[in-house]
Formats: C-alpha cells, structure tokens, sequence
C-alpha cells in the first residue's frame, strides 16, 4: 500500500528532489491537519536515515522496513527532532503537564534554540538530522528568528520540514528558504481508504462529511445530538445570523461568530454556503407552500445575497470579506480597519 495516500503530487515532487539531490534544507509542507503533512514528514525523515538509503525501493518514504524507518515513522530517532508547542506535546503524551500553569500554546524561542545546539551536535548514527516543526505557525516572532538562523546557516546533512496551514503563516524570509509542498484536500475515496485501514467505525459516512482532513473525520460527532442533517456548526451559525437580522444588518456580534465558525478556508466556506443554499431553497419552497419561517420573500432575498457571496468567491474574492459582506450586508468601503 502507498505509504502516503491521495498526495500524488507531494510525493513525485519529493521524489525527484531526492533524485536530483535538491532538497535543500528547509521544507515547507503546506495544507491543512489531517491531510497527511506529518505523515510524510516523518516518512521523508525516515528516508533519509533509512539504513538502505540510496537504494530505489527506499525513495521517496525510506524502505518502511529497517529500523530507522520504523522509529523515525514513529517519531521515536534519536536523529530526528520533533518540534512542538508545550501543548501539543502534552495532548500527545509526550511531556508531563506542569500542574501549576497551563501549557503554552506557543512555540517559544527555547525550544529553537535548543533544536540548534541539537543540530550541530553530531548525528548518532552519523547520517543526517532531520527536524520536524509541528504547527510551524505556532512559533513566535522571536522563535521565528531564531529558526531563520538554522535556516542561514545550516549544517551539512540537515534538513528541516516545516508543517504549516498556509504559506504566510511563516515570516517571508524563512518561507523563501524553504522547497514549498502544497498537500491538497484528501478525495472521499482516499481518505475512506485511510479510515478504513485504520479500523475506524463508520468510515463511510466520516469520509462524506470530513471535507478531505483525517482529523476532522475522527473527530466527527455523528451522534444524533449533533443535529444529524450532516450541517457543520457553520451553517447553523450563518443560518441564525441570517435570519437573525429582520431588516438590513443583524447583531455584529452573531455575524461575527459566524464567520469565525465557518472558517477561513476556501473550500470550508464555499462548502458552507452550498449547504446554506439547500437550506434557504428548503425554506423559500415552504414559504412559498404558506407559511413557515423565514417566509418566501425573506428567504429568496437571502438566496440572492448567498448567490453573490458564492460568486465573488467562485472569481477569487478573499472569502473573509465575501462572508462579511454576506453577513454584514457591507462591502470593502465600509469595513473597519481593525479587523
Ligand atoms: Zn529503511
């Protein structure tokens, strides 16, 4: 089975790299949680301190079999560094939780300083050092920084991967010096296969509603307290900030919450409104029936708007200000700058 499933790309572009030597020290993995980042960060670090490293079959992912393999696939190699907030690393059991404060949710200069003198240490098995930086985004300005000074002058046979939702969650400077890998939204069938071979209940029905993330499909609540028509929190929130509103602009404080729950992502946002429009085409039918609320004018005047916002996004409106103005009725002019 592919080690990495439903990244196609990811995995030609590593592979070439590898081929032609150019993969340089510093990567960048792009995307959301749970669409298989870390996955291949640690198989790319298994990889390179696979014990058959150079051999075909242990590109791009390491042979899977050797003990490197196994424990860096396990985050476990004493050559491999992994990088995360306190938080973090007390959610997965790997540090005790201090009972006096609450864990950082931040990745603190400490820690990067610490992963420097780490990485000018000699490796233990004499091969490469690989660092993994979980939620790079995480970092700080001043963990940043002293990243960027890895970055400037790393050492030989030392490569850090950097784990990140987008692009400018890091400073310019140390995206710059990073091989950029864009890791996509997992197809339904993918990440029906992953679920699956990881035995978890209901697959099928997960699959259909994660919008392509591992993650979000664990922690699916398919409970029938959770609503059960399959509308994430998003559409409820757009929903009661919609018809909340009996004239033009309805409480800021519901639109605002609403566009916090429906996210940022283009795909969670264009998702949510298609739903919002099944919904309203519900309504205005009933309306139309006799009766019901929203009544039918209420609920064609809303489709329209709806039918405008998914428009502007369609031709790569920002999504924030298309949900704003869906929501506060509004456009760029009138925006306050603070937000
Ligand atoms: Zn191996």
């Amino acid at each position: 089975m592919t080690y990495l499933i439903g990244q196609p790309r990811v995995s030609a572009a590593l592979e070439n790299a590898l081929a032609h030597d150019r993969l340089g020290h510093g990567l960048l993995f792009v995307g959301e949680a749970g669409v298989g980042r870390e996955r291949a960060a640690l198989g790319l670090a298994g990889a390179l301190l696979c014990e058959r490293r150079g051999e075909p079959q242990a590109a791009p992912w390491g042979c899977g079999a050797c003990g490197a393999c196994r424990r860096a696939r396990a985050g476990a190699h004493p050559d491999l560094h992994l990088v995360m907030s306190e938080a973090e690393a007390v959610r997965r059991g790997r540090a005790e939780p201090d009972g006096k404060r609450r864990p950082s949710q931040d990745i603190l200069v400490d820690a990067l300083r610490d992963l420097s003198v780490r990485l000018r240490m000699t490796a233990y098995q004499g091969g490469y050092r690989v660092a993994v930086v979980v939620d790079a985004h995480r970092m700080n300005v001043n963990a940043q920084n002293a990243l960027l000074k890895t970055l400037e002058e790393p050492g030989e046979r030392t490569v850090v991967i950097l784990m990140a939702p987008h692009e400018r969650a890091v400073l310019p400077t140390i995206a710059s010096r990073c091989l950029r890998l864009s890791f996509q939204p997992l197809a339904e069938r993918d990440l029906r296969a992953i679920l699956g071979g990881l035995g978890t209940p209901d697959a099928e029905l997960r699959a259909r509603r994660a919008r392509g993330s591992v993650a979000r499909a664990l922690a699916l609540d398919l409970s029938a307290a959770s609503g059960g028509d399959g509308d994430g929190d998003g559409v409820k929130a757009l929903w009661d900030a919609l018809l909340g509103e009996a004239g033009d602009v309805g409480p800021l404080a519901a639109c605002l919450d609403a566009a916090e729950a429906v996210g940022k992502e283009r795909s969670d946002v264009e998702q949510a409104l298609t739903r919002l429009e099944q919904r309203l085409a519900d309504a205005a039918r009933a309306g139309a029936a006799g009766g019901g609320t929203p009544s039918w004018r209420q609920a064609s005047a809303l489709l329209e708007r709806v039918g405008r916002a998914r428009t502007a996004i369609a031709h790569n409106a920002s999504v924030q200000l298309a949900l704003e103005e869906l929501l506060l009725g509004r456009g760029l002019a009138a925006r306050p700058a603070t937000r």
